[in-house]
């Protein structure tokens, strides 16, 4: 499988990305990078084209966001639609608008929680941030301002906000001096070590359990059976808020709605962003059980003071409503559950390789091929070398520090898998020094 060209449009820059004629800063970036960027310019269903015309599968939704896929018409015309009638107005205080109404209930109605309430954001970032803060808050205003500390896993990723940069289980901590005080850690596949922070902190200190139900960006980490499970258990036992990080995992990826129905856990918090909207505008949101909801609904005076110019933006919000529509109409929340065991098998095809040590993954549409650890150490840029040469193939993965993530939207067809394993396989005997 090799690229194929497009229509060109000859508009790809060829200055390379720290080229002084460039203004744009990319994240997560190192912009010494003489390279040129990828500039893409176009896209449908599961394809993607660049500005010179190279045509790509994307095997990992974007960044995880793309759950219907691209170039979605009836998405469009809801933003535009709602644009002429309505760009925004905000939400402070007693103003409201239809899309941000509707959006709210939809979701209460969709959670796993009964009575929900939700709060909107404009991102995942956003909602770690809103979440956590509520966690806290909600346990000052119960008369235990004490509970302060937020526990996260190793691997975990939760955004670059504040705290989501304080609780990240990833090194990406280092030189941005005091972050969020009263966070810590533990090992992310042991209830045990959960049980033991929580001990060694003192319940009466600990307002919140951050997770994400399968691991994204740290890997594609499934949780040993019975491990979310008792994490929630040890949450309720220590009075302890579960906040269930869905940013990645909702919105059909693990083939439900918010991914935790997969194991039947009802969080007491869920931050959802992504999948909501499939990236055609930004947005983000938590939803809060009825329990954490009820001092600020039944107590006059109780306010959760928090919130962004954008929360409840009206045309986000209609983008988000077109999108669960279209996620519904097709039950493509659900497909993943259904084809996940294919995905698996067929990924796992590539465990012949000699390059291949394991696929990691079996839960919804979500995996990792993770190269072998010896021909890691030999060479360190190996996982950037796959993730390169799989892209020169035509598809597009997340680079992890092992391998690569694949993740592709919620429609791709058998065509669309065979040609993704097709590409892996092609890309590991690129970078195979035998
Ligand atoms: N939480 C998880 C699990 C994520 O994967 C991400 C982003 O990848 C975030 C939070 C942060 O979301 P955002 O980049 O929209 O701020």
């Amino acid at each position: 499988m090799t690229i194929e060209p497009g229509e060109a449009t000859g508009m790809r820059p060829a200055a390379g990305l720290g080229d002084p004629s460039r203004a744009l800063w990319h994240p997560f970036t190192d912009m010494t990078s003489t390279s040129p960027p990828v500039e893409m310019v176009r896209g449908e269903g599961v394809w993607l084209w660049d500005a010179e015309g190279n045509r790509y599968l994307d095997g990992s939704s974007s960044l995880w966001f793309a759950n219907v896929g691209h170039g979605r018409t009836e998405i469009a015309d809801a933003i535009r639609e709602q644009l002429s009638r309505l760009e925004t107005f905000h939400i402070f205080g007693d103003f409201t608008n239809p899309p941000a109404e509707q959006l709210a209930g939809r979701l209460a109605s969709l959670a796993p929680m009964a009575d929900a309430k939700v709060f909107l954001t404009s991102g995942g970032g956003d909602s770690i941030e809103a979440a956590v803060k509520l966690a806290r808050l909600f346990h000052a205003v119960r008369g235990e301002p004490s509970r302060q500390y937020v526990i996260s896993r190793s691997g975990g990723y939760h955004g670059t906000h504040g705290i989501g940069t304080s609780i990240l289980g990833m090194p990406f901590r280092e030189g941005f001096g005091e972050l969020v005080h009263a966070t810590s850690r533990v090992e992310w596949d042991s209830a045990e070590a959960l049980e033991g922070e929580i001990t060694r902190l003192g319940s009466e200190r600990v307002a919140a359990f951050v997770f994400e139900p399968v691991i994204g960006s740290g890997g594609v980490l499934v949780p040993p059976e019975g491990y979310l499970e008792q994490v929630i258990a040890t949450c309720r036992r220590h009075g302890v808020l579960a906040i269930a990080d869905a940013v990645i995992c909702g919105f059909g990826r693990l083939g439900s709605w918010f991914g935790v129905e997969r194991w039947g856990l009802e969080p007491d918090l869920i931050a959802f962003a992504k999948g909501v909207s499939s990236g055609y505008l930004p947005m983000g949101g938590v939803i809060a059980s009825a329990a954490v909801a009820e001092p600020f609904f039944e107590r006059p005076g109780q306010m959760f003071a928090h919130g962004a110019t954008y929360s409840g933006h009206a045309t986000c919000c209609a983008a988000a409503l077109a999108n669960l529509d279209i996620l519904a109409r097709d039950d493509l929340v659900h497909r993943a559950a259904r084809i996940e065991r294919d995905f698996h098998d067929r990924l796992s095809t590539l465990r012949s390789h000699a390059l291949v040590d394991t696929v990691r993954g079996g839960i919804g549409l979500m995996a990792a091929v993770v190269l072998d650890g010896e021909a890691l150490e030999e060479r360190p840029s190996l996982a950037r070398d796959f993730w390169l040469a799989s892209r020169r193939r035509g598809l597009l993965t997340r680079s992890l520090g092992d391998g690569a993530a694949v993740a592709p939207p919620l429609i791709v067809d058998d065509a669309d898998m065979e040609t993704i394993v097709g590409c892996l396989g092609a890309a590991l005997d690129d970078v195979d020094p035998g």
